[in-house]
């Protein structure tokens, strides 16, 4: 059924345009580059993203509590967490061009010292010595900007999280290993951004540290690679496209002993989905330092006294979504008629049903709204009775729409409906009472994407 893998970047782009998924932010000022929009389906598709990542951490665990901690914190915070002196990247400017890189990226620029691709038809790029260039974005607190006024939006949503240990070891009964998750926006002034959402300046993470004694952080390491890679692939992206990359000594953080990462084959190649790296006890140490408060937990059986170390599963939720759509993007034909279809997994899916009468008369309408504010109770469903059915139907395709169901004229004989899949398009005739519970049997079965084949 499904051709060769025929996903482009472009595709994607067009995708989410047309179909209210992700929109250029500012677009009727001529947009603001790298700043996007979610739509009704972006904002639904990446709900449910975030919903399973919730249901994976606290949900189906014991031991991981949650949190939502500001976006702006004291600044001494990012003192202690080596951003403010660190948290750089590699600038060099043209002087030719007067555009501005990542050094380390130059080949994926197109720029370096060799012929041009910039505008003005300069022969050779003119770079200037690389310098470093601080990532955080800086803002003033308060009505006066003053000194001591200047504070940062959070690059990472970890930090928010370390300042907070010692309030949960109070109230929230847990002892290592224990963890404590959060999703928030962070914000990274990049030095060029790209590939659609892949890499913007305002970006949402899902992080949580995961605090254990020392001597067990190795093999707490090796859960969380294996736990975060099935969280891929039982939300149906395909193996053959996530690999785990351990970091090169050379590439580690200062403060990470190990670091691999989720790597996903985007149209762009191989890039991070996730990153899941071993802190130690980095960050604990430098709050207890700086702060001069205890952070060190006290076994009351062992009297052990200790700074726990630190597992972090470091994941993008625009990345992740942007990644599901990728693998789900797919092209057929049905009865010679070309389609493009996302073939989410129906957990994912941010319609899960539509409801379409088959004809606009013959009381049709009347039981189609009947059936579907019926199933509005129970899953995100979609009304639609405008059209020809052919193209309702392709219209759900493209939203990743798992089940349309159909009303006919001999549902208003007998009480069914046809139910259509959208990956194998067999239509089942169910009936109206039965329906609930059918979807909800279809939304949890196990799955795999149709894109690997028999
Ligand atoms: P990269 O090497 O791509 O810049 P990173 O290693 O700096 O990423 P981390 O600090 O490990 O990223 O952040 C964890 C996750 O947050 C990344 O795996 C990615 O999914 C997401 N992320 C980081 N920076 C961005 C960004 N600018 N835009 C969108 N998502 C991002």
């Amino acid at each position: 059924m499904a051709v060769a893998d025929v996903v482009t970047m472009d595709k994607i782009v067009s995708l989410s345009k047309r179909r209210g998924f992700v929109f250029p932010s500012s677009e009727i000022y001529g947009g603001l580059g790298s700043s996007y929009d979610y739509g009704h389906y972006g904002v639904l598709l990446k709900n449910n993203v975030k919903g399973q990542w919730w249901r994976a951490m606290l949900q189906e665990r014991d031991d991981i509590v949650a949190l939502d901690s500001a976006i702006i914190q004291h600044p001494a915070t990012w003192v202690a967490s080596g951003h403010l002196a660190g948290f750089t990247d590699p600038l060099v400017d043209c002087r030719t061009c007067k555009l501005r890189f990542r050094a380390d990226k130059l080949e994926e620029e197109q720029c370096g010292r060799k012929p041009s691709k910039h505008p003005g038809e300069t022969p050779e790029c003119d770079l200037t010595e690389a310098r470093a260039f601080n990532l955080m974005f800086e803002t003033t607190i308060g009505p006066v900007k003053e000194e001591g006024s200047t504070v940062y939006l959070r690059p990472e949503t970890a930090q928010g999280i370390f300042l907070n240990f010692k309030n949960y070891l109070q109230f929230s009964r847990k002892k290592p290993p224990f963890g404590i998750a959060q999703i928030g926006k962070s914000f990274r002034n990049e030095i060029t951004t790209g590939n659609f959402i892949f890499r913007t300046r305002e970006f949402e993470q899902m992080e949580m540290e995961f605090f254990v004694p020392p001597p067990e952080a190795q093999s707490w390491f090796e859960h969380w690679l294996e736990q975060r890679m099935d969280w891929y692939v039982n939300l149906g992206i395909r193996t053959d496209h996530l690999r785990l990359r351990p970091h090169t000594p050379d590439e580690l953080s200062h403060y990470s002993s190990a670091t691999s990462d989720i790597e996903y084959l985007f149209p762009i190649g191989w890039s991070e989905l996730e990153g899941i790296a071993n802190r130690g006890d980095f960050d604990l140490t430098q709050h207890a330092k700086h702060s001069g408060q205890n952070l060190e937990y006290f076994d009351t059986v062992t009297q052990d006294r200790y700074i726990p170390h630190v597992i972090e599963p470091a994941a993008g939720a625009d990345r992740a979504l942007l990644a599901f759509m990728v693998d789900a993007y797919d092209e057929d034909e049905i009865e010679g008629e070309g389609r493009t279809v996302l073939r989410l997994h129906p957990l994912l899916a941010p319609v899960k049903v539509a409801v379409l009468p088959l004809v606009r008369k013959d009381g049709q309408p009347e039981l189609a709204g009947e059936v579907y504010r019926a199933l509005r109770e129970r899953v995100q469903a979609e009304y639609d009775e405008g059209g020809a059915i052919g193209r309702r139907y392709r219209r759900q395709d493209e939203i990743g729409t798992p089940w349309a169901i159909t009303i006919d004229h001999q549902s208003l004989e007998d009480r069914t409906v046809t139910v259509r899949d959208r990956d194998s398009l067999a239509q089942d005739r169910v009936s109206i009472d039965a329906l609930g519970d059918e979807i909800e049997r279809r939304l949890r079965a196990p799955w795999r994407s149709p894109k690997l084949g028999a």
